[in-house]
């Protein structure tokens, strides 16, 4: 029998004691989740405004995908994939259906879904586009944040993410985020087989790019021959106001990669989509997972995602992120405290005026750090990014209400830090 955890100081000298330091949380310790609101071990209520990194998006415990995976679990849960099961192709069948693809390849984690768009990618490049063996290249953006793997991070131009973590895997080139011709110039390379990008950089701070970017880097791929490696792990599944946030650009990606809120926060799932030239170059025995396309996650997947159509939650997130957005430039006028709003439905981000955003991930400035304390104090849950950034990002079942009163939440919380 595990121990019963009643004090906040108990679990948190516990996971200090016990567990690796590798993050660095706020002093909340959640015990439930229903919906858009988060309860501690002492019983305050919170509003989540972080969806476990828009994990969440259906909001937390959501009774029909809870239900899914009861029924799935009281049945057959794991098989592996050396035999078939009846989940599996129904779930692949209903992705590709929902979102345009021929195929699709089911994995655990993001970074694990990334890896398996790195290497089709890679195949591809060697099979299809004649690159000579072992010399493909493929471009990324700084900034970006695509897992935490050794093969990812040797992409990432951030400090804490790398040091310490080398040799790196070679085979990658940075450019800067929302340049065409930077990106024109890295994608003429010959030997590029993939274009690997976030549509919104999310945890870089939620960086949204000029309206046209990814369309002119879709248009860059065809012109150059080069795979479109589309990361949506944080950006899809209507948290952007679209069901992907390429739809905003009417942009195809030639593999879409998709996790988080894919199974609402209940299990990790992730998955590929690519055509069949693409994805049939991969033959049996050179990828795989023992969990990745387990018919619990399969079940889970396809009703994570019925419920975000039935409930139409990107157009939720559409016109409540307008709100949310009129009242932070509201605010704005109010202090200069916050300097300012970006983001596109209900991934937000706003920018304390304080230390740069430029800051390496894990360092919080001091005053985004204490106004997230003010936040938790006030019932809202939320978490700098970079530096002085706060991402605000709500599950996408919240209320016209709600948003408001979280509104006022955020608004009360920052004037009372302002008058300090
Ligand atoms: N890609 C993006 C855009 C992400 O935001 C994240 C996680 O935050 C990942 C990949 C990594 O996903 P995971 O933590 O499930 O490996």
């Amino acid at each position: 029998m595990t121990e019963l955890i009643t004090t906040s100081k108990k679990a948190i000298e516990l996971e200090d004691q016990y567990g690796a330091h590798n993050y660095h949380p706020l002093p909340v310790v959640l015990t439930k989740g229903e919906g858009v609101f988060l309860w501690d071990v002492e019983g305050r209520r919170y509003y989540d405004f972080l969806s476990a990194y828009s994990a969440v998006n259906q909001g937390h415990c959501h009774p029909r995908i809870i239900h899914a995976l009861i029924e799935q679990a009281k049945e057959l849960t794991l098989t592996s994939r050396a035999f078939y099961n009846d989940k599996l192709g129904l779930a692949e069948k209903y992705v590709c259906e929902t979102f345009g693809y021929q195929k699709a390849l089911f994995m655990n984690s993001g970074a694990e879904a990334n890896e398996t768009a790195i290497k089709l990618a890679r195949k591809w490049g060697y099979t299809k586009k004649g690159i000579p063996e072992y010399e493909a290249v493929i471009v990324a953006l700084r900034k970006n944040f695509h897992g935490r793997t050794t093969t990812i991070i040797s992409a990432s131009s951030d400090p804490s993410a790398r040091k310490g973590f080398g040799p790196f895997m070679p085979g990658f080139e940075l450019v800067d985020y929302d340049n065409v011709p930077a990106l024109e110039k890295a994608l003429s390379n010959p030997k590029v087989c993939g274009l690997w990008i976030e549509p919104i950089q999310g945890e870089a701070g939620v960086y949204v790019p000029a309206d046209g970017y990814l369309k002119a880097a879709e248009k860059l791929c065809r012109q150059y021959n080069v795979l479109l490696m589309m990361d949506e792990i944080q950006t899809g599944i209507a948290r952007t106001g679209k069901m992907l946030a390429s739809d905003h650009e009417g942009v195809r990606p030639d593999l879409l990669i998709l996790g988080k809120a894919l199974s609402g926060g209940v299990l990790p799932v992730s998955v590929v989509l690519a055509d069949d030239d693409i994805m049939l170059v991969i033959k049996p025995g050179e990828h795989g997972s023992t969990f990745g396309g387990n018919p619990l996650a399969a079940a889970v997947c396809m009703e994570a995602l019925q419920v975000v159509k039935d409930e139409r939650l990107a157009d939720n997130a559409e016109r409540l992120g307008k709100i949310f957005r009129e009242r932070m430039h509201a605010l704005i006028k109010k202090t200069n405290l916050v300097t300012l709003v970006r983001g596109k439905g209900l991934l937000n981000a706003i920018v304390i005026n304080d230390t740069p955003e430029s800051l390496p991930a894990g360092q919080a400035g001091q005053t985004a750090w204490n106004i997230c304390l003010k936040f938790a104090e006030n019932g809202l849950l939320a978490k700098p990014t970079h530096g002085n950034i706060i991402r605000l990002a709500p599950p996408l079942v919240i209320t016209e209400e709600q948003l408001h009163e979280c509104c006022d939440i955020i608004e009360k919380s920052v004037l009372e830090f302002s008058k300090r």
